[in-house]
């Protein structure tokens, strides 16, 4: 504990160094800010001290608070940042920071508190603060308008993304960029500073400038931000306090920053994204799979079919530098496939967002076969061939004759049984589901989904390959819908037996996007396609419970032969070559009549109905999976929402949204819902404990 921060005089330096690994947190309760209030008094008093240097050790300066202390009792009798910084300006011997790695959050704001700030080159300089929903709560939001100006530090705070030093150079963030290791390049740099007696350079001064007139460029960045991040509030209260830097003083900056802060803190929106940062380091974790565990190496992989998922699932593993092989029937499925890769890559070279070289480099690395034989050295293998029991099993039967021992197995299945899959085989601990979400090569999901006899290792390398294509990796257990879809079944059930209750699909799009998804069940189906579902259900069809309610309607707009998008009219009319819904009288009368045909007399539906039925259906649902241990922990599931299902990040995932809303309350509607329209809302045992007790799904 004691060396948590060290303190030392070299020559005419007091030398503060942040020993807090892996990032140099600054822990009040650990005591870390203290103990650097504590140099800093010691080294004024002493005459041998000319200035100071605060430097960080191991990897970087400093990564900013330690966000596990947030939203918890201040500990009390030591300093916090705010009043760390607060005392710096009160400091007449030049502070210099030394800075390397990263400096970020509240990292960045003891930096901007010193006199001068120097870093080695491709060191990050950031305020991050917005993607945990708050602000830089220590006088980041008056001191680097003061120093980049309004609108450059509004950026900055906005978007949360940092910038390089040799950038930070050039807006003055830096004063100069160090050569050579630290931390002598730093000590050097400050012993200039004391030799050539440089003057101290505030930034506590003085107002922060803008452009042009200070109305109009409030005005229209606060209609920019209400545009880009509806929903957060935090960008919003950030805008105001780089306001306040513009126009007042700023002690009064300081005031409407602690309030701007104190505000957003305890927030839904804050306490959900604090929440995700947490469940995004907790997901790796599988509590009967040591952390140690030897993984398989990955160095070349193979995908089964050049479909809509062979080729984006293939793309992952070139975009990673992963040569892979893709396997098709004929030369012409084949030739299909890799030309939908190569517009795909050539559209984003386009947009000028991948070089052609890269581009290049990138097919170089893909390669069409027809034969097993070329695939047998792949150290994975992803089977992406049609939905069918049959079709898979003779691919795996295929896999297990011609692939090296070792190779690991796996299935892109959405709905079959992992375990069937993995029975075809003669190994099958070595087979395990990767399930991608479309477009394969776009969306961050990855369910991984664990067959009753899939080895462990097989687990861990499936989990650490995910991390290197650049996805979130969720482990699953083997049933109908794994995680998300099984969930995502009674989301569309209730969104469909609502319009014959008396809703129309704009209505029910509307509140689910106002809630904060992208789009609304309505929409979503009309871009993804009404027809796969309608194949689905056909072939259901002969199996499903007579006594259970369906809704005919989804069915009726297929028969039609509008499939969505495509047709130009699903759900809603388009007009050609546009993406806009139109909402379509057809569809409505098509819907009264349905209503009637169920002898349903339609009703006004209420907004907190909608609401309430399409999340609730998932939240029942989820606590179901989590009782079966279908997913390891409710954040996994809110994980699995958040990375694939485009629920808003701001609500933190089902789950977290239940916790918020209560479980008792959560219970009272899906009971009344069971009462009122049967056994699809029987209530989860999971749900009914918890409420019972007090409790919530993910651990307070
Ligand atoms: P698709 O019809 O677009 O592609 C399937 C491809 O597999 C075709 O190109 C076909 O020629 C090829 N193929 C079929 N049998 C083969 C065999 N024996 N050997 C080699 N190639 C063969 O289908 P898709 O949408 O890419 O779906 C593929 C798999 O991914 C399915 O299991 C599906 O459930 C799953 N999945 C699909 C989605 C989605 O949104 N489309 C999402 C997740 C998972």
């Amino acid at each position: 504990m004691s060396d948590i921060v060290t303190y030392a005089v070299q020559g005419h330096l007091g030398v503060i160094t942040l020993n807090n690994p892996p990032v140099n947190a600054l822990s009040v309760s650990k005591g870390v800010l203290q103990r650097i209030l504590d140099a800093i008094k010691e080294g004024e008093h002493d005459p041998a001290v000319k200035a100071f240097l605060i430097v960080g050790s191991g990897r970087a300066f400093c990564g900013g608070a330690d966000i596990s202390e947030f939203g918890k009792p201040s500990s009390v009798g030591l300093s916090t940042l705010p009043n760390l910084v607060s005392y710096m300006d009160t400091v007449t011997k030049p502070m210099i920071a030394g800075i390397h790695g990263f400096a970020l959050g509240g990292g960045l704001e003891l930096a901007l508190a010193c006199h001068f700030r120097a870093a080695l080159p491709g060191t990050l300089l950031g305020l991050p603060e917005v993607k945990l929903g708050i602000l830089p709560g220590a006088h980041g939001t008056q001191r680097l308008p003061r120093v980049l100006g309004a609108a450059r530090a509004l950026d900055m705070m906005v978007s949360g993304d940092p910038i390089p030093a040799e950038k930070a150079l050039d807006l003055g963030l830096v004063d100069e960029l160090l050569k050579g290791e630290m931390p002598a390049a730093a000590i050097q740099f400050a012993n200039r500073v004391v030799r050539e007696g440089r003057e101290i350079k505030r930034t506590n001064s003085g107002q922060a400038a803008v452009d042009g007139s200070v109305e109009a460029f409030f005005a229209n960045a606060r209609a920019r931000i209400a545009k880009e991040h509806r929903g957060y509030p935090a960008p919003l209260v950030i805008c105001d306090c780089v306001e306040a830097a513009v126009t007042l003083p700023f002690k009064q900056g300081v005031q409407r920053e602690r309030d701007g802060f104190e505000k957003l803190r305890p927030g839904t929106e804050s306490r959900s994204l604090r929440h995700l940062f947490f469940a995004e380091r907790e997901v790796a974790k599988i509590p009967d799979v040591p952390e140690d565990t030897r993984t398989r190496e990955i160095r070349t992989a193979a995908v089964i079919g050049a479909g809509t998922m062979g080729g984006g699932i293939a793309m992952n593993f070139v975009n990673a530098g992963i040569p892979v092989k893709i396997l098709e029937m004929s030369q012409a499925a084949l030739d299909k496939g890799l030309g939908v890769i190569s517009r795909n890559y050539a559209a984003t070279v386009a947009k000028g967002r991948l070089r052609q070289e890269d581009m290049d480099r990138r097919m170089g690395l893909l390669q069409g076969v027809l034969e097993y034989e070329a695939i047998k050295d792949a150290d994975i293998v992803i089977e992406a061939v049609f939905e069918d029991m049959a079709v898979k099993r003779q691919v795996f039967e295929k896999l297990d004759a011609v692939m090296k021992p070792g190779a690991i197995l796996a299935t892109n299945t959405s709905t079959l049984d992992v375990d069937e899959i993995a029975a075809a085989t003669k190994r099958p601990e070595d087979v395990i589901g990767l399930h991608f979400f479309s477009p394969a090569n776009v969306m961050k999901l990855l369910e991984v989904v664990r067959a009753a006899k899939t080895g462990k290792d097989v687990l861990a390398t499936s989990m650490k390959l995910a991390r290197t294509i650049r996805k979130v990796g969720v482990v699953a257990g083997v049933c109908d819908g794994f995680i998300g879809n099984r969930m995502l079944h009674g989301y569309f059930r209730e969104a469909g037996f609502l319009l014959e209750e008396g809703a129309l699909p704009q209505q029910v799009d509307r509140v689910i996007e106002d809630f904060g998804f992208a789009m609304g069940p309505f929409r979503v189906s009309d871009l993804a396609g009404l027809d796969v579902g309608w194949y689905i259900r056909k072939r259901q069809a002969a199996t499903r419970p007579a006594h259970l309610r369906y809704s005919k309607v989804a069915d009726r707009i297929c028969e039609m032969g509008r499939f969505g998008q495509k047709t130009n009219a699903g759900w809603y009319r388009y007009a050609p070559g546009s993406r806009t819904p139109i909402p379509d009288p057809q569809i409505e009368e098509l819907i009264v009549e349905a209503s009637a045909e169920a002898g349903i007399t339609r009703r006004e539906i209420s907004d907190q109905e909608i609401l309430e039925r399409c999340m609730y259906a998932l939240v029942n649902e989820g606590a179901n999976i989590l009782k079966e241990g279908i997913a390891l922990r409710a954040s996994d599931i809110d994980i699995v929402y958040v990375s694939g299902y485009g629920f808003p990040r701001y609500r933190g995932g089902p789950m977290f949204h239940a916790d918020t809303a209560g479980l008792d309350k959560v219970l009272e509607s899906v009971q009344r819902f069971h009462a009122q329209h049967g056994e699809f809302w029987a209530p989860s045992k999971l749900l009914e404990r918890l409420a019972k007790e007090g409790g919530t799904f993910n651990p307070a």
